[in-house]
C-alpha cells in the first residue's frame, strides 16, 4: 500500500511537474495536520505517509514583525489587508474586492432572542453573495502563482459561482461540478459567467469523488481539492475583519455554518494567529457548529461525545451545508474542544423560519445557511450556553435571493385591481 502509494505520487509528479514556486517570507511550507511531516508549497493535499490533510504552516515571527494594527487599518478595504496572513502573493490576487463585509450590530434580532450584545457578520454581500470569494481569492491567485490554466470546484452552490467569476475575470478555463438537484438561483449564478457546467446525477459527496479522480489525472486547479490547503486560509480573513470591527477584540461565541467543517476550523485559526503575533491579548472566543437536522453528521458526533464523524445521506433545504462526510467535521469537532463550544441542529421547519426572522428583524436576506445559523443560536441561547450580555457573533455566508424555494410559500400579496375601491375591499379581505 505505501509502495504503490510512493509509485503513484511520483508518477503523478512526472506527468504534472513543474510548478512555479515563488518563496514567501510569511510561508515555511505545508505540515500534515496528523504527523506533522513537512512538505513543499506544491498544488498537494495528502499526506502521503499517513494520509492527513496538509495545512499551510506560517512563520509568525516573520509575521509578527511585517504586520501590525496601523499597517492593516491603512490597507485596502478588502480582505487583501490581511495579506500577511495568506499563503499567496497579493499581486496574484484576482481582485473582486471581496471581503471587509458589514458587521451589524443586530440590536431587534437579539431582542427577539434575548441578546444584547448581538452582531451579525453579513458575508452575503461579497462580489458572488456568499463568503466563497474569500476562498477562492486565495486559491485562484495560487492556481496563477502555479500557472494553472484551468480552474474547477465541486460544489454545494456557492462555490460554484465563486469560481466562475473568478476564472472568467482571471480568462481561465472553467469547469464547475455540482449535484444536479441544486437550486435555479445557484446553478444561473455561476452560468452566468460562462464556464463549463457539469450537473452530477448524485449528491455533494458523489460529486467530490469524481472530482478527486479528475484531479488526479488533469492538471486542472480544484480549488477545494488540490488546491485546498490554500483556499481554506481564505477563510481566516472572516475572523481578522471580526476582531478589526469589534476595536480589536476577539468576541465571546461565534456561531458558524458547517458543510465541511474548513470554515469554522479556519475562523479559530485566524483568532488564535492574530493572539499569536500580538495583535490582540487574548482569545476566549467559543466556537458553535450550526449544522440543519437532515445534514448534521458534527452535531451528532457531539452530541455522542464522540469524535468519529459517522457520514450520513444528505436530506436538507439548507443545500450549501449538505455534504454528508466532512472532510473536516473532527478538526471541527477538535475546535469545539479547545474553545470550549458547542454545536447545535436546526430542524428543517425552522430554516425558513430564521431566515425570515433575520429580515424581519435587521432587513438582511440570507439563504438556508443563514437560516441555520439563526435558528442554531436561538437553540444554544434557549440552552443557556450564551447568556444575554456575552458578544456573540453569528455568521451570515450566503445570500437569500440564491435560495428563493426555501422561502416562496412566504409570498402572500393583497391583490388588486388599479382601482381605489377595491384596494380597500382586498385589504380589508386580507385582514380578516
Ligand atoms: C460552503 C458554505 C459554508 C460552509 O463551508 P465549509 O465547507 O464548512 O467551509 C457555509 N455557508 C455557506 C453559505 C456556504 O456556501
Ligand atoms: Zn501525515
Amino acid at each position: 500500500m505505501y509502495i504503490a502509494l510512493r509509485i503513484q505520487h511520483s508518477l503523478r509528479e512526472a506527468v504534472f511537474k513543474p510548478w512555479r514556486v515563488l518563496q514567501l517570507a510569511n510561508v515555511k511550507g505545508l505540515a500534515c495536520r496528523e504527523c506533522g511531516r513537512e512538505y513543499p508549497v506544491e498544488p498537494i493535499y495528502v499526506c502521503d505517509f499517513c494520509f492527513g490533510p496538509l495545512e499551510v504552516a506560517y512563520d509568525y515571527q516573520s509575521i509578527a514583525k511585517a504586520t501590525s494594527r496601523k499597517k492593516i487599518s491603512d490597507g485596502p478595504r478588502t480582505m487583501w489587508r490581511y495579506a500577511e496572513f495568506l499563503p499567496v502573493d497579493a499581486k496574484f490576487a484576482v481582485d473582486m474586492q471581496t471581503g471587509f463585509t458589514p458587521l451589524i450590530k443586530a440590536k431587534n434580532l437579539g431582542r427577539k432572542l434575548g441578546l444584547n450584545n448581538l452582531y451579525v457578520k453579513n458575508d452575503s454581500v461579497n462580489p458572488t453573495f456568499s463568503f466563497k470569494d474569500r476562498v477562492v481569492s486565495v486559491a485562484s491567485a495560487k492556481a496563477i502563482e502555479f500557472e494553472f490554466d484551468t480552474l474547477a470546484c465541486a460544489s454545494t452552490g456557492n462555490l460554484m459561482g465563486a469560481v466562475a467569476a473568478h476564472g472568467a475575470k482571471a480568462g481561465l478555463n472553467t469547469y464547475v461540478f455540482f449535484p444536479a438537484n441544486l437550486e435555479k438561483g445557484k446553478i444561473l449564478g455561476a452560468a452566468i459567467y460562462g464556464p463549463t457546467l457539469v450537473a452530477v446525477d448524485g449528491n455533494y459527496d458523489e460529486v467530490n469523488r469524481l472530482c478527486s479522480e479528475l484531479a488526479d489525472n488533469h492538471r486542472w486547479a480544484f480549488v477545494n481539492i488540490n488546491m485546498r490547503p490554500y483556499y481554506a486560509e481564505g477563510s481566516k480573513s472572516l475572523a481578522y475583519e471580526v476582531v478589526e470591527q469589534l476595536g480589536w477584540k476577539a468576541p465571546d461565541h461565534c456561531i458558524v455554518p458547517v458543510a465541511s467543517g474548513s470554515l469554522l476550523t479556519k475562523i479559530w485559526k485566524g483568532l488564535k494567529e492574530f493572539k499569536e503575533v500580538g495583535l490582540i491579548d487574548h482569545v476566549d472566543t467559543k466556537m458553535y457548529v450550526a449544522q440543519a437536522e437532515g445534514c448534521s453528521p458534527v452535531v451528532q458526533a457531539y452530541d455522542q461525545g464522540s469524535f468519529h464523524v459517522k457520514p450520513v445521506k444528505p436530506n436538507t433545504i439548507a443545500k450549501s451545508l449538505a455534504i454528508g462526510n466532512p472532510a473536516d467535521g473532527f478538526y471541527s469537532l477538535k475546535a469545539l474542544e479547545a474553545s470550549g463550544g458547542a454545536a447545535a441542529a436546526a430542524r428543517e421547519d425552522e430554516i425558513a423560519e430564521g431566515i425570515k426572522l433575520l429580515a424581519e428583524t435587521e432587513g438582511i436576506f440570507t439563504e438556508t445557511a443563514g437560516g441555520v445559523v439563526i435558528a442554531s443560536l436561538r437553540r444554544l441561547v434557549e440552552q443557556g450556553k450564551i447568556r444575554p450580555d456575552e458578544l456573540t457573533v453569528a455568521y451570515i455566508t450566503g445570500n437569500g435571493l440564491k435560495t428563493q424555494e426555501a422561502v416562496e410559500h412566504l409570498v402572500d400579496p393583497v391583490y388588486t385591481t388599479p382601482n381605489y375601491e377595491s384596494f380597500q375591499t382586498a385589504l380589508a379581505a386580507k385582514k380578516k
